[in-house]
């Protein structure tokens, strides 16, 4: 699988952007330039920073250097306040990127739940907002209940396409952070556990560079083991949820085919042995399905699965597409099934769904102009 070749800015590293500047002749303190001005304040040409001479921007251009900020090529705004943009990069590949202004209502993103602030940042109907990234142009792991999984995957994303998702959906908000409170979820298109290093290289930029704490930034696995592994030995790390959505491996491998080359045993394995920091819970989320894997038989076999691991489940109850077969559960059956689980001890929350009338919702995230809804 390839991926766009571009002579980007955006997605170096500060020792990369260093070398950029040394290599045309310019001091070491460039590389600082440089990184403030792609991941802080988000220009969008380089002869947009001030703070470099003429000469080097001049030299940057010569030798075919551009930011690289993706575009936004649609947009579309949902009652709810969330908004579903079709980000394109400069191949023409798209992908879609959300914005949910106050979240979800399952976590907060640093630990705390969502819903217990009282301080509103003067002019503004949010506390804080969830911006939901992709790290794949589709994706190929093939989850039964999930829109983009028609499409197949068509490549990986560089780390400069995935930061630079953020810094369009920002600047487009006008907000910033750390100024500005904002969670970062990798749960959008693809399998960021099948573009690892990509996903890696851009969580630091996040940090280091766009100004957003690790500890706001979750990414989504559909359960490569392996991974796992790797995302706890890393010195900078965002949070772990693992997409579960089945009680036995009889029913995850019907759904999410991906079980049967890492099945329940080894995933919950994975989960026990993540090294979790001071009050971090690991999240498992469960997309309930009508009539399928919603019984109050798989809320308490569920239970029994993850019992000792330090975890909480966000229940997500199925939003329909076009193209897919199961149907959303009634609300009863989801405030059992939560009853069942913290009846258990599990830490169970229902998250409310955002932008279902513009197919921005969990599991809903296709290319927009294949779907012709809007
Ligand atoms: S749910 Fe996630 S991992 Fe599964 S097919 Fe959809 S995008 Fe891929």
């Amino acid at each position: 699988m390839g991926e766009a070749k571009q002579n980007v800015l955006l997605g170096l590293t500060l020792q990369e952007l260093t070398e950029v500047g040394e290599e045309a002749g310019q001091p070491s303190y460039r590389g600082r330039q440089l990184f403030e001005a792609l991941y802080s304040q988000r220009v969008e040409d380089a002869e947009q920073i001030s703070t470099l001479p003429q000469s080097f921007r001049l030299s940057l251009a010569q030798k075919g250097f551009s930011v690289g900020l993706p575009k936004i090529e649609r947009k579309f705004l949902s009652n709810d306040g969330t908004v579903r943009y079709l980000i394109a990069f400069a191949d023409g590949d798209s992908v879609e990127t959300v914005w949910m202004p106050e979240g979800d209502d399952g976590e907060a993103g640093d630990g705390s739940e969502a819903g217990n602030e009282v301080e509103r940042a003067a002019g503004r109907t949010w506390n804080r907002a969830t911006i939901c990234v992709s790290s794949q142009v589709g994706c190929a792991v093939d989850c039964q209940f999930c829109l983009t999984a028609l499409l197949g995957v068509k490549r990986n994303l560089t780390a400069g396409e995935i930061v630079g998702q953020v810094c369009t959906v920002l600047n487009d908000q006008g907000v910033s952070p750390p100024q500005d409170r904002v969670n970062i979820v990798f749960m959008g298109m693809g399998e960021p556990f099948l573009n690892y290093e990509n996903f890696m290289k851009a969580v630091c930029l996040l940090v280091e560079g766009v100004g957003i704490p690790e500890s706001r930034i979750t990414v989504s696995t559909a359960g490569i083991v392996p991974r796992i592994y790797d995302l706890g030995a890393e010195p900078v790390r965002p949070k772990l949820a693992i997409s579960l959505n089945a009680s036995n491996d009889e029913l995850r491998s019907r759904l999410m085919p991906i079980n049967r080359k890492w099945n329940l045993e080894k995933l919950v394995a994975a989960a026990r042995d993540f090294p979790l920091r001071n009050r971090e819970k690991l999240t498992f989320e469960y997309v309930l399905l009508d009539g399928v894997n919603d019984s109050a038989e798989s809320a308490r076999e569920l239970g029994e699965l993850i019992r000792g691991v330090r975890a909480k489940v966000n229940l997500i109850a199925f939003n329909p597409g076009p193209g897919i077969a199961f149907q959303t559960p009634a609300q009863d059956r989801v405030t059992q099934f939560q009853k069942i689980l913290i009846a258990a001890g599990v830490p169970a929350f229902i998250r409310r769904p955002r932008g279902r009338d513009i197919y921005a919702a969990c599991g809903q995230l296709k290319r927009t102009v294949e779907l012709a809804v809007c």
